[in-house]
């Protein structure tokens, strides 16, 4: 919008339709607790019909958004006209922003001192309660911030609101105001009720805070187990206080929580820090927060500032960035995994949210697909928070033209054309083509070489892909066919990193039989397992050979685990490959030697100082001997150091990496030799 260039009749034109546009977001926020738009695109309305209001004054009307709190009462409920009117707070979307309110208080507060306190803004819902002579007597909605809603009989269901109010000061009338709200707990439990009675989702604590208030009947809201802080005062008689500190002590010992963590700063540098600080720390909360609410502790100062039209001049609400918004769900793609998993993934118009740009989310199964009511075509909300993975929160109903899709998981995989199937009691549905499917023998090559599998160095996702895109391998067996020269085609490769890559396949060739049974992918055979079966059957050929009763007779073996072994082994491509493997030289059968020593086989040490009782090189000796390893630095992969008289920097690493640390005496106790000949 070119606004600089707007004429007056062009300026009322587009306020008209913004105002006409908030209103509507207004009642679906307020009223319907079940917003259309994120909040920050509804700031942003807001922002520039506040704009444009300030370049032409005489087109504000009274009954402009920008001039009035919220939304007025809905029906069901009976208006209460609140004591004192009940304000909004401004808004500070960046430093800069806190920055100028500080200098706006001031300027209108020219050579005074403020001090200030800074409170958590909850994201809850805002709640005035009257009390009269102590007593608890009446609950409203903020509503306009003039006419709010009778919610006395809702409100007396939160625990934590006092009916009667504590210790020796009790004001003839007093009205706190608060925030009542959701632990992130409780709103996932609601959610997951409505979920079930096929209710739709709310989209954040806040408008689930509100909708659980706003119940006709209160019996509903106590199930919610609502919370309240109060964080000020509105109408008091009786009473009388010189600063917002002293009111939220006396709140506090009247029986009410206050927010946690509220301080008190006398210098605006300590309450940027705040602020900075809460913006990192906000997820170690159990409830959500927005942004911190700066206010100006002396009420008397508080009284000089006054307020607009909106909000108070002596406080301001510095907003964290947004961690939902809302965008359009383009389409629905399907990715497949190592073991054939198919996952829908959520393909969304790029969407910036809590500062990076989103374009794609998991969306897990079918079955959360269909929890969630999502369609193709949807307006749906995105969430990231903290370092969680974005994720789609719910659709907006409201929002749909009738041409969304529902989504339906292929009957065939989208990559290599194979059955797709879903087990009974699954959620997840499976690409059976196996071996012949390339993205399932790309994870399968994948997870091939990484750690704790056959570990081999070099065989990252790129360099797989390249292999594949080349025809130089088709499965884990064609790895041990590459020559040097076939991996030298390999993208980037050069003599160098080419040897580097044949001999890490060469070595993995040693790896004994239990990382061989789990790199071959087995379904449910994780890395323990195949330690288990590779013990008790000592060798490829008893393992294939097993039939179901000798398997699940193993303790650790379920029945999951046994079908599964079967199923594996009755493929024709997974006998190839072994076969391919074994002609390759891959150890197939558990070695004897590792039978009789192999107390310490995997672990690796490392030696610091000197040993009273045995040189190093016996010490070196006996760790071998029981097919441990002995090694001269110490990284995060030692499993212990051991540690003797005077030692060296290995002791400080080992302690900084948090490697296990061992006297001569544990170790001669772990190896089983407590007196050395
Ligand atoms: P606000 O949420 O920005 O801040 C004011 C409120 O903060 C107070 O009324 C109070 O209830 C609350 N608060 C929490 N902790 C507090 C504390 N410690 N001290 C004082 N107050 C505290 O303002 P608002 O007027 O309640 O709501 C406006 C917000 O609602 C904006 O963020 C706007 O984006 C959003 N909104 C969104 C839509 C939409 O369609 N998405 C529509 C309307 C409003």
């Amino acid at each position: 919008m070119a606004k600089e260039t707007m004429n007056k009749e062009e300026a009322k034109k587009v306020i008209e339709e913004l105002r006409k546009q908030i209103n509507y977001h207004n009642y679906r926020y307020y009223v319907l607790d079940s917003p259309e738009i994120s909040d920050e695109q509804y700031d942003e309305l807001m922002r520039q019909l506040i704009k444009l209001e300030e370049k032409f004054p005489d087109l504000v009307t009274p009954d402009s958004p920008t001039q009035r709190v919220g939304a007025p009462p809905a029906e069901g409920f009976l208006p209460v006209k609140h004591l004192e009117k009940m304000f909004s707070l401004a808004d500070a979307f960046d430093l800069g922003e806190l920055r100028a309110f500080f200098e706006r208080v001031r300027k209108l507060l020219p050579g005074q001192k403020v001090d200030y306190v800074c409170e958590l803004k909850i994201d809850g819902t805002a709640v005035a309660i009257v009390y009269r002579e102590g007593r608890y007597w009446r609950a409203a909605t903020r509503g306009d911030g003039e006419v709010g809603e009778d919610i006395t009989p809702n409100v007396k269901t939160i625990k934590s609101v006092p009916l009667v109010l504590r210790g020796e000061i009790i004001p003839a009338v007093l009205e706190v105001r608060g925030e009542a709200y959701l632990t992130k707990e409780q709103f996932l439990k609601v959610n997951e009720e409505r979920a079930e009675s096929g209710e739709p989702l709310f989209a954040n604590p806040r408008n689930s805070a509100a909708g659980s208030l706003r119940q006709l009947d209160p019996k509903i809201t106590a199930r919610r187990k609502l919370d309240f802080f109060a964080h000020g005062i509105g109408k008091i008689e009786g009473v009388e206080f010189e600063s917002h500190w002293e009111v939220l002590q006396y709140l506090n010992q009247a029986g009410f929580k206050i927010t946690p963590f509220a301080s008190l700063f006398t210098s605006e540098a300590e309450v940027e820090a705040f602020c900075l600080e809460w913006e990192k720390k906000r997820h170690s909360l159990p409830f959500e927060i927005d942004g911190v609410v700066v206010k100006v502790n002396s009420l008397v100062q508080q009284k000089l500032l006054g307020f607009t039209a909106k909000s108070p001049r002596w406080a301001i609400a510095y907003k964290f960035p947004a961690e939902q918004q809302v965008t359009r769900l383009l389409d629905i793609e399907v990715s497949v995994g190592r073991t054939g998993a198919l996952t829908p993934v959520a393909v969304l118009q790029p969407v910036r949210v809590a500062g990076s740009t989103i374009s794609r989310a998991t969306l897990h199964n079918e079955d959360e697909i269909k929890r969630k009511d999502i369609r193709i075509g949807d307006w749906v909300v995105v969430q990231k928070a903290g370092d969680v993975i974005p994720e789609i929160v719910a659709p907006v109903p409201s929002r749909r033209t009738g041409k969304e899709k529902f989504f339906q998981m292929p009957k065939v995989c989208p990559v290599c054309g194979s059955e797709v199937i879903r087990s009974e009691g699954e959620a997840v549905a499976r690409c059976t083509g196996g071996i012949y499917c390339p993205a399932q023998v790309f994870e399968h090559i994948l997870h091939w070489g990484r750690r704790g599998s056959m570990d081999i160095d070099g065989l990252g996702p790129e360099v797989v892909k390249d292999l594949l895109e080349r025809g130089l391998v088709k499965n884990v067996a064609s790895l041990y066919k590459l020559t040097k020269e076939d991996l030298l085609q390999v993208e980037h490769f050069q003599e160098k990193s080419a040897n580097n890559l044949y001999n890490a396949i060469q070595a993995s060739k040693n790896r004994p039989l239990s990382r061989l049974l789990f790199a071959l992918g087995i379904r449910h055979v994780g890395a323990h397992l195949a330690t288990v079966l590779a013990k008790n059957f000592r060798s490829i050929e008893n393992l294939k050979k097993a039939s179901y009763e000798e398997l699940i007779s193993i303790p650790e073996v379920g029945p999951k685990v046994a079908e599964s072994v079967l199923a594996f082994f009755r493929q024709p491509h997974n006998l190839e490959v072994i076969e391919e493997l074994k002609k390759a030289g891959l150890k197939m059968e558990e070695e004897e030697e590792e039978k009789k020593e192999t107390r310490l086989s995997g672990l690796s040490f490392v030696f610091t100082g000197g040993l009273k009782s045995l040189s190093r090189d016996k010490a070196k000796e006996l760790v071998e001997s029981l097919g441990g390893k002995v090694s001269s630095s110490v990284s995060s992969k030692t499993s212990y150091v051991v540690v003797g008289d005077q030692p060296g920097s290995k002791y400080e690493k080992a302690k900084r990496l948090g490697v296990k640390i061992l006297s001569e005496e544990e170790f001669l106790k772990l190896i089983g030799k407590e007196k050395v000949s």
